[in-house]
């Protein structure tokens, strides 16, 4: 998930101090991860020091091909080495490493087309242990105390609310909005820990609760307010489509939206790029293992007792032969290409959970300004529209206003490394159709949105960089979440290796990572490297548990 911030940055501190005083009255244990809520972590991760190398001896011969060559494939590969395996191949579809870290640049700036922030940057989470251990990291973020924080002890982004007749509101009057929606959304994570779905979905629960309230308890307000902070509402349901990479909130499953985790820690940057990550991991690597521009059409296991080996295809006609294959690509591209991938196909309970779990599309647009046009404090922009007072989070119609649905920016800091440079978000089908358009489109539909809620007609990008991860034929959108109707069961069935458990034929042929995989850290990339080691893992156990005589006998 994205791309996020904690959205207690982006209140005032006096409405911060105030859910965090009812937080502590009414929600001790909830757990949101969010792009600006934030609570602790009640999982632990596991440490990220080095692997232990177990005594083993058939593993050596063991021939793993790794599909993928984003952070989860480059994290199984690394851990594989590591512990002795003399054959690793990744194959990678693309010419570059790295997958979802996308490191790009606006001007002469340095921006994260993909993954930006370090979520929970703290001991147990492995992204901020390499990023430490290479060296980085900026030395606020290596701080005990940014490690120790949880929802208090820092100081909250600033945020500005404009409108779309123009004008800046007020943060007082949006306030009580803000404050129902973190309540109702915190009340969303703990359906998971009751065991009750009594909610089709997140943006079903969201929307009743919120109507409810409104006839209720905001009675006395006059109607221009309380239609106003409707739209606010509306505004923050965009906000939450981005953070669950989904179109709208009515995709997400009420019963399962506590699953995933957070870590503690204040969110972080890489200063030189996400990439920084990767090209590190990558330079441990013996040379050659990764072969680029090689995409997998087909992976061929068997259920048959007799067969011991995976066939795996390529685009351009080459076959491989492998002990064990570990499959990284996307949920997104899997949902697309499993019938063609497979032979023979994913048993029907897995097939049921590709389509099941929920990929959806967050993008980010850059502008880039010669001058700011807003306040040197400002850290976060929201645009609210007048008209959204049905609790809304998706546009009536996509071609002629998919603009609403981008929430807003955030101010990218600091501005002696950035300029003057703000990063919009926009999920869904909207974001999607986005895509599709010309850069000048882009720009002209942003250039008119910023003069229409500013009121002033002169504001004018200097340039605009947009990501297109909808369109990326090996991603297919933008990170996964739970969709409605699912459980943790259907990640337990996405991650479970071929053939399935019972089966007489040869153990462990297809093996699956990546951060949709991962059972409370999926969208994350220290989901991803989990699910990496956690493979690498599986094959590293399987091998110090079976004998010399059943080493596989390949024919790699
Ligand atoms: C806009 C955006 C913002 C994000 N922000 C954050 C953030 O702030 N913090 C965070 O923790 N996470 C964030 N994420 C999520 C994070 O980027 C991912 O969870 C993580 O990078 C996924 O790693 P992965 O290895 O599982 O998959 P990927 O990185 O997608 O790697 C999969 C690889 O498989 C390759 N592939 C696909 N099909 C084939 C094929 N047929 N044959 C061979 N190769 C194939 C792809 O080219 C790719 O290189 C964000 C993602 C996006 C899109």
């Amino acid at each position: 998930m994205l791309w996020m911030v904690d959205l207690k940055h982006l209140f005032t501190c006096t409405f911060w101090l105030i859910s965090k005083a009812e937080e502590k009255k009414s929600k001790p244990s909830c757990v949101y991860r969010g792009f600006f809520f934030f609570f602790s972590s009640t999982e632990k991760g596991r440490s990220c020091g080095s692997p232990l190398l177990p005594d083993m001896g058939g593993h050596r011969d063991a021939k793993v091909v790794i599909i993928g060559c984003g952070i989860a494939g480059i994290a199984a590969a690394q851990k594989l080495v590591k512990a002795g395996f003399h054959h690793v191949r990744i194959l990678e579809a693309t010419g570059r490493s790295g997958g979802r870290i996308k490191t790009g640049r606006i001007g002469d700036k340095i921006v994260e087309i993909g993954a930006n922030w370090i979520h929970g940057p703290c001991e147990e989470n492995p992204v901020f242990c390499l990023a430490r251990q290479y060296g980085l990291l900026d030395p606020e973020a290596l701080k005990p105390e940014n490690q120790a924080l949880d929802v208090g002890g820092h100081l909250p982004w600033v945020p500005r609310f404009f409108s779309s007749s123009g004008r800046e509101l007020n943060a007082e009057d949006i306030l009580p909005a803000q404050k129902l929606f973190l309540e109702l959304i915190n009340e969303s994570s703990d359906f998971q820990s009751q065991r009750g779905e009594p909610w089709p979905s997140v943006g079903d629960f969201l929307r009743a609760q919120v109507q409810q309230h409104a006839a209720e308890k905001w009675k006395d307000v006059d109607e221009a307010t309380r239609s106003l902070r409707l739209c606010v509402i509306s505004n923050m349901l965009k906000v939450e489509c981005c953070v669950n990479g989904t179109h709208t909130m009515d995709e997400v499953s009420m019963g399962a939206f506590g699953v995933y985790k957070t870590l503690p820690g204040l969110d972080c940057t890489f200063p030189g790029g996400y990439e920084g990550l990767t090209q590190n991991l990558m330079a441990e690597l013996p040379a050659g293992l990764v072969t680029y521009n090689k995409p997998v059409r087909c992976v061929n296991w068997t259920s048959a007792k007799s067969a011991e080996t995976v066939m795996v295809e390529c685009d351009d006609g080459q076959k491989l032969v492998a002990d064990h294959v570990i499959v990284t690509v996307p949920l997104g591209y899997l949902k697309k290409h499993h019938s063609t991938m497979f032979h023979p196909p994913l048993p029907l309970h897995k097939l049921h959970s590709v389509q099941r779990l929920g990929f959806g599309t967050n993008n980010k647009i850059f502008v880039e300004f010669d001058s700011p046009w807003w306040d040197a404090d400002c850290e976060v922009i929201f645009f609210v529209w007048e008209d959204e007072d049905a609790v809304v989070d998706q546009v009536p119609d996509v071609q002629s206003s998919w603009i609403k649905k981008l929430f807003g920016f955030t101010v990218l800091k600091p501005t002696e490394r950035y300029g003057h440079l703000l990063c919009g978000w926009i999920s869904g089908h909207e974001s999607e159709y986005m895509e599709t358009l010309s850069e000048q489109q882009v720009t002209d539909a942003i250039t008119q949105l910023i003069r229409r809620f500013t009121g002033n007609p002169i504001i004018t990008p200097r340039r605009i960089l947009r990501s297109q991860w909808f369109h990326d034929p090996w991603t297919c959108g933008s990170y996964s979440n739970l969709g409605k109707g699912c459980s943790e069961q259907d990640l337990d069935n996405l991650m479970e290796p071929l053939p399935p458990k019972g089966s007489k034929s040869q153990p462990l042929q297809v093996l699956f990572a990546g951060e949709a995989t991962h059972h409370c850290y999926f969208s994350t990339v220290h989901g991803a490297v989990l699910t990496g080691w956690r493979e690498a893992d599986r094959l590293i156990s399987h091998y110090s548990l079976i004998t010399p005589s059943e080493f596989p006998k390949s024919k790699f």
